[in-house]
């Protein structure tokens, strides 16, 4: 067996629906590799979650299993990294209480990432955003640094919030002392994969999205309603692939078949339906192992808890030796040897 490098990678999600194929090409293909590199921590994010989703804390609790089935059946291993629930871990709260000192509002409201994702969810918070919210990197420094994770994988937009973590760390250091570690940002290939309505952004609350989990008919049924060349009428008309969902599709899906594909399009040689068929057959293929898998886990739940609970167990250990070592620093650590 290979020897991981010594570093540690934290990543995770917010559960709040089940992961998509967006998830699958964005982030979860580059789990599956780093777990054979690196000690991985991946947080299942419910306190993140609940910070724009306060008040429906029955959509956080019934997707805590859905985002960790997801990814256990497309290989992320229990036995190569290590899953945690993060409010089973009372440390990140304690240590957000610490940071939050350490960083001021006006700061926070300058974060690229915050103000992109305050000004998208204006549905949710209307003029004014909520403390818990507008904090949420300082809390994602709390999770970076509890479990002394060195390597944190994002996409370029969420830049600004490592950046404000690496801030909070120096600042904390200066002031009490070389206790924490300075993360680094792994930029992940990270691929943004359109919905299937040609918007730049896959999700649920788009209605525009492929689950790992959706059935052989709801993708069928999906593909069949997806966005192709409006111009082409007929099946001879000459169509444009480059506008075409479909076509954008089977290059993630349909490997060799493409470039056939393309210029049967464009010469008006190819149907749209018979188009799209072969679509749904490519990723159903793609897809079928990973619904054989999560099946596997959905028929046992209890299976799913323990690996939860038992890296839950694992991961709060490392947090309690930080918040140790945190709370000598600031001079917290009263009692001690009394
Ligand atoms: Fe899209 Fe295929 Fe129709 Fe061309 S033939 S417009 S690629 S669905």
């Amino acid at each position: 067996m290979e020897q991981k490098e010594s570093k540690r990678i934290l990543t995770g999600d917010r559960p709040t629906g089940k992961l998509h194929i967006g998830h699958y090409f964005g982030s979860l293909q580059s789990r599956i590799k780093l777990q054979d590199e690196y000690e991985a921590f991946i947080e299942v994010a419910d306190v993140q979650a609940l910070t724009d989703n306060f008040n429906n804390p029955e959509k956080v609790k019934s997707n805590v299993n859905e985002i960790l089935m997801d990814q256990l059946s497309v290989g992320i291993d229990p036995s190569k990294v290590t899953f945690f629930l993060q409010s089973m871990i009372p440390e990140i709260a304690e240590l957000t209480v610490f940071y939050s000192n350490l960083v001021t509002i006006a700061r926070l409201q300058r974060n690229p990432t915050v103000k992109t994702e305050i000004a998208q969810k204006r549905d949710v918070f209307g003029e004014s955003v909520t403390y818990g919210f507008l904090g949420y990197p300082v809390s994602q420094a709390a999770d970076i640094t509890a479990f002394n994770a060195n390597i944190i994988p994002v996409g370029e937009d969420q830049l600004p919030l490592i950046e404000q973590c690496r801030e909070i760390v120096r600042k904390f250091n200066s002031i009490y002392g070389e206790t924490l570690k300075e993360p680094e940002a792994y930029l992940s290939s990270n691929k943004r994969i359109k919905g299937l309505d040609g918007n730049e952004k896959m999700g649920k609350s788009l209605g525009n999205a492929i689950y790992l989990a959706d059935s052989e008919e709801v993708i069928a049924q999906k593909v069949m309603n997806a966005v192709t060349d409006p111009a082409r009428i007929k099946k001879d008309d000459p169509g444009n692939p480059n506008i075409c969902m479909v076509a954008y599709y089977h290059n993630l899906f349909s490997g060799g078949e493409v470039k056939n594909i393309c210029e049967e399009c464009k010469k008006g040689k190819r149907g749209c339906v018979s188009c799209k068929k072969q679509l749904i057959k490519n990723i159903n293929n793609h897809l079928e192992p990973i619904r054989d898998k999560r099946r596997y886990y959905e028929e046992r739940p209890e299976l799913v808890k323990e690996i939860l609970m038992e890296g839950t167990n694992v991961a709060r250990k490392e947090a309690a030796r930080t918040m140790e070592k945190v709370k000598f620093a600031m001079k917290l650590d009263y009692f001690k040897g009394e």
